[in-house]
């Protein structure tokens, strides 16, 4: 029996990458890490996402990123449309994703799955480069040499657009669970419709010619956060 776990955030991306792998495996498990992000709704749609697809879902917890802070997601700071002085947009959280894949595989380890499943993507993207190609290539190699494992890290979105992402969504039966989704870094719904995650993920449905299920489709969750 193959058996997956996927990095579920509760945002866009991840969801998709939750129902593509219940198309690749027998066994599909995922995990959200509490990191002291600002915005809870984050954890409500992780949990809600993985109740509409039936799988089961844990929630590990990490405060080192919020004690750390000197970013959007984790410190009180407003989220910026331009980049910083290094290049870099002002919510990139620097060593989130090497955590997180790395926390997923030795949970994975323990329970006998190989194979890790993360929306990561360098096309249409935010900037962060643990989201590259050869992040993930050189982290699964240090995965594999430090816990003598066999791990594979699918990247199924890296070389997508988010159009395309949003019609592989759709093929995929996503839609329902994409409603509760949650991309706005400013942890509002409805979505602000202005900070950078907001408008990446307008103009991929836009391109995609659809409407956004979490505009059209879904009413009244949750109101408060
Ligand atoms: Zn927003």
């Amino acid at each position: 029996m193959k058996k997956a776990l996927v990095v579920l955030s509760g945002g866009q991306d991840s969801t998709t990458c939750l129902y593509w792998a219940l198309s690749q495996f027998d066994e599909v498990q995922s995990i959200t890490f509490d990191y002291g992000q600002r915005h809870k709704i984050e954890l409500k749609s992780a949990k809600k996402v993985a109740e509409i697809a039936g799988i089961s879902h844990h929630v590990l917890s990490i405060d080192t990123f919020q004690k750390l802070g000197g970013n959007a997601l984790t410190a009180e700071q407003e989220v910026k449309n331009e980049l910083n002085d290094n290049n870099l947009p002002n919510t990139f959280v620097p060593g989130r994703n090497l955590i997180f894949i790395t926390f997923a595989a030795a949970f994975a380890y323990q329970q006998q799955i190989q194979d890790l499943v993360t929306g990561v993507c360098q096309t249409d993207y935010s900037g962060y480069p643990d989201c590259r190609q050869n992040t993930i290539t050189a982290l699964e190699l240090a995965i594999n040499l430090g816990m003598e494992s066999q791990m594979k890290i699918h990247t199924p979105l890296m070389w997508m657009t988010k159009a395309e992402t949003i019609l592989l969504a759709e093929k995929l039966g996503a839609f329902d669970a994409l409603a509760w989704s949650h991309t706005c870094y400013n942890g509002q719904y409805p979505p602000c419709g202005h900070c950078p995650a907001c408008e990446l993920r307008e103009k991929g449905f836009q391109e995609a010619g659809i409407p956004d299920p979490l505009l059209s489709q879904r009413a009244g969750f949750p109101q408060k956060h």
